[in-house]
């Protein structure tokens, strides 16, 4: 594959603007869940929301092609990789008001992070935010949501670089949040970035926070595949009462596997890497659990990890 034919310069100006030193063909597959993924054409790592906003900005200003990456763990990158830059998010700053609940976090923060800040100023609602492996950005792209708590009960509003470069605080409405869906998806967010969120909690007790917290623990210890490389629920749920893994169990396709990628035995609506695997495999499994539930329940899955990367669609 032809890298990509502003690498050089753009590398340079990274660092020459910004301070930004850049990886060349860095290995993305270490940076994801699922542990697949060819090269980035240049990887940069940022730490801090003013470089972000920065490299952001320059890349929209050059019209480099930019891929934003959180924790990597909804994504399955194409065994070509990523042309273009790839920001791996790690700004990771927060604020937290406990006499008012207010917690600001930047969108490199990891959400459990976040439970775990609320948590030890006192504050309730973050909770669920504990089991999920993925950053503030990425869980606002996702409109995540875990054992009954979803981002949209408690986020008031999020800071966004628009497209040609402008920043604005939008409030929840306009982030258009609902079951694992936000604007971010559609076309109204296309080249937006996250910079950052603001979420609102409420005062708890102590003891039974920490009680949430364990009891979340556990149930993720018994109830998911945890320690082998995936991307957590591959479909989201259809209307009606069968959820995505019922429906996949039914066709018959628990334990189904190509190469290195398994459909879990444990829940069906998650595909595992069970060691090797590559992007391939997995969009062959994928494909196999939309044709066949189709064909056995006449149900259209829809997607709820996404593809990214050259020749991903
Ligand atoms: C073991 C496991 C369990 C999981 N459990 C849950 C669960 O209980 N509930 C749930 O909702 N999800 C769950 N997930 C899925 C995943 O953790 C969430 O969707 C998470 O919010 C993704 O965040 P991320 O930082 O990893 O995003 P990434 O995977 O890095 O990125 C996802 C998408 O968001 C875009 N993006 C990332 N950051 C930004 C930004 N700052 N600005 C604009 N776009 C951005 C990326 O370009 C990409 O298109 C699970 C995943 C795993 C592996």
């Amino acid at each position: 594959m032809p890298v990509w034919s502003e690498r050089d310069e753009a590398g340079r100006e990274l660092e020459r603007r910004l301070g930004i030193r850049a990886e060349r063909d860095a290995s993305l597959a270490e940076h994801t869940t699922m542990r697949v993924g060819g090269p980035a054409d240049l990887l940069a790592t940022i730490r801090d929301r003013f470089t972000l906003r920065g490299a952001v900005r320059l890349a929209q200003s050059r019209g480099w092609p930019l891929t934003i990456l959180g924790r990597g763990s909804n994504v399955v990158i194409s065994d070509a990789g990523i042309r273009g830059l790839v920001i791996l998010n790690r700004s990771a700053g927060a604020t937290v008001d406990a006499a008012t609940g207010v917690v600001s976090a930047d969108s490199g923060l990891s959400m459990a992070k976040l439970s775990t800040i609320a948590a030890e100023a006192g504050l309730t609602g973050a909770e669920f935010t504990l089991a999920i492996p993925g950053n503030v950005g990425g869980a606002v792209w996702a409109s995540a949501g875990a054992h009954g708590g979803e981002i949209a009960q408690i986020i008031q509003g999020a800071t966004i670089l628009h497209a040609d470069g402008s920043e604005e605080e939008l409030p929840r409405e306009a982030l258009e949040l609902s079951y694992r869906s936000s604007r971010f998806k559609g076309e109204a967010g296309r080249g937006e970035v996250i910079l950052g969120a603001t979420f609102q909690l409420q005062r708890g007790d102590p003891e039974l926070i920490r009680g949430q917290l364990e009891e979340i623990r556990r149930w993720r210890r018994e109830h998911q595949p945890l320690g082998i490389p995936s991307a957590g629920s591959v479909f989201r749920n259809p209307p009606g009462d069968q959820s995505a893994g019922a429906l996949i169990e039914a066709a018959g396709l628990k334990g189904r596997r190509i190469g290195g990628a398994e459909i879990s035995t444990m829940h069906a609506n998650w595909i595992l890497n069970r060691g090797g695997a590559t992007a391939a495999e997995i969009r062959e499994l994928h494909e196999l659990c939309v044709a066949e539930v189709q064909r056995t329940a006449g149900i259209t899955l829809e997607s709820e990890i996404v593809f990214l990367g050259e020749g991903a669609k």
